[in-house]
């Protein structure tokens, strides 16, 4: 089969690698008809995440149909449609029996990171009836692609771990793919006003479409200043980091209301500077995580529903064996105003 395969940094190939066979007799092999990239794909690509060894398929999101399931598989046959979690979790250990599914002891995020991901025609997804949701009749598969990882990331680290309530006004830092996740899914809980933050002025724009009610441009404005006088010198109830950058932690340290939260999704590659001396006397609950994937059955409803549609964030379509011109595009996002690429097999 065809693969997108990390080879060092800097370095990748779609090539040929064996098609998966099944391993545990709870693996089940998809076979993938849509997929999507990451900046984590990027980050990886870049040599940030050393866990990657050249040789790996990249990829931890997409859609397929069952090819082939293990013995012990008992929610899934071949020929179903299925949406692949970014989250590997076997659903018995501590953790997973807490809906920790990140830090599963036989899983978390593994795909397309320590075994081989689902850029490619097949891939094994291990502990199938945990880690994969049977696709409802009639669903946009495109739109499903956004629900393996960016939109449960959104609402859990974002949204529910900032305690998002009727009426608040937020910040977001970071008007990428998550931080327009988080912005789409907040407003399950109706904040009062939304301040998108960013430097990306077509981004932002995206934003207002998606219900932002007010935006900041980093560069052309300063971000806390602008934000402080926007709430009258209050600050907001919860900011949002969705950029892992110490300059975008810091302006949710300084936009923070009294009594408020901090969430941070954003993956940091170094230290920030807390400011404890400033935040104590504020009440301020300081929140971060990796994604658990434990809200996809409720945004799977959603979606269903038509009370969101994440679809709106793909701006790129690519045949899957195009996926090379789909990184250059995705890999050029503000040059390319691109938000998330869809590559169909
Ligand atoms: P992205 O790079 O596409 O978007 C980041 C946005 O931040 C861009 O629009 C960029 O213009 C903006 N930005 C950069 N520097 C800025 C600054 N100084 N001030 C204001 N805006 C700035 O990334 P993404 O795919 O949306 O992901 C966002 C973050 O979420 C990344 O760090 C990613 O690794 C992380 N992430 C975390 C989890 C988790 O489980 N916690 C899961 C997925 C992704
Ligand atoms: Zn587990």
């Amino acid at each position: 089969m065809k693969a997108l395969v990390y080879q060092g940094p800097g370095q990748k190939a779609w090539t040929e690698k064996p098609k998966p066979a099944l391993q545990q007799p709870t693996d089940v092999i998809v076979k993938v008809t849509k997929t999507t990239i990451c900046g984590t794909d990027l980050h990886i690509l870049k040599g940030d995440v050393p866990a990657v060894t050249p040789g790996r398929i990249l990829g931890h999101e997409g859609v397929g149909v069952v090819e082939a399931v293990g013995p012990a598989v008992q929610n899934f046959k071949p020929g179903d449609a299925v949406l692949i979690s970014c989250v590997t979790s076997c659903g018995k250990c501590t953790n997973c029996k807490r809906q920790l599914y990140a830090h599963c002891s036989d899983g978390g995020w593994i795909l397309g990171h320590l075994i081989d991901g689902t850029q490619a025609e097949y891939v094994r997804i291990p502990h199938g009836d945990n880690s994969l949701y049977p696709i409802p009749e009639g669903a946009d598969e495109e739109a499903l692609v956004m629900l393996s990882d960016i939109m449960p990331t959104g609402l859990e680290i974002g949204v529910q771990y900032g305690h998002v309530q009727p009426g608040d006004t937020i910040a977001i830092v970071g008007a990428g793919p998550v931080g327009m996740s988080v912005l789409l899914t907040s407003q399950f809980y109706s904040p009062g006003r939304i301040i998108m933050i960013d430097m990306d002025a077509s981004r932002l724009e995206l934003a207002k479409q998606f219900g932002a009610t007010d935006t900041v441009q980093v560069g052309a404005e300063d971000p806390v200043g602008k934000v402080m006088q926007m709430t009258q010198g209050l600050g907001v109830d919860v900011a949002i980091e969705a950029v892992g950058v110490p300059a975008t932690f810091d302006i949710c340290q300084k936009i923070v209301a009294a009594g408020g939260n901090i969430a941070n999704v954003g993956v940091h590659g170094k230290p920030v500077e807390l400011h404890i001396e400033e935040l104590w006397i504020k009440n301020i609950t300081i929140s971060m995580g990796l994604v658990n994937t434990n809200t996809t059955p409720m945004l799977l409803k959603t979606l269903r529903s038509g009370k969101v549609d994440p679809a709106r964030m793909i701006t790129h379509r690519f045949k899957l064996d195009d996926i090379l011109a789909a990184y250059e595009v995705f890999g050029n996002a503000a040059r390319e105003n691109a938000m998330k690429v869809i590559l169909s097999a």
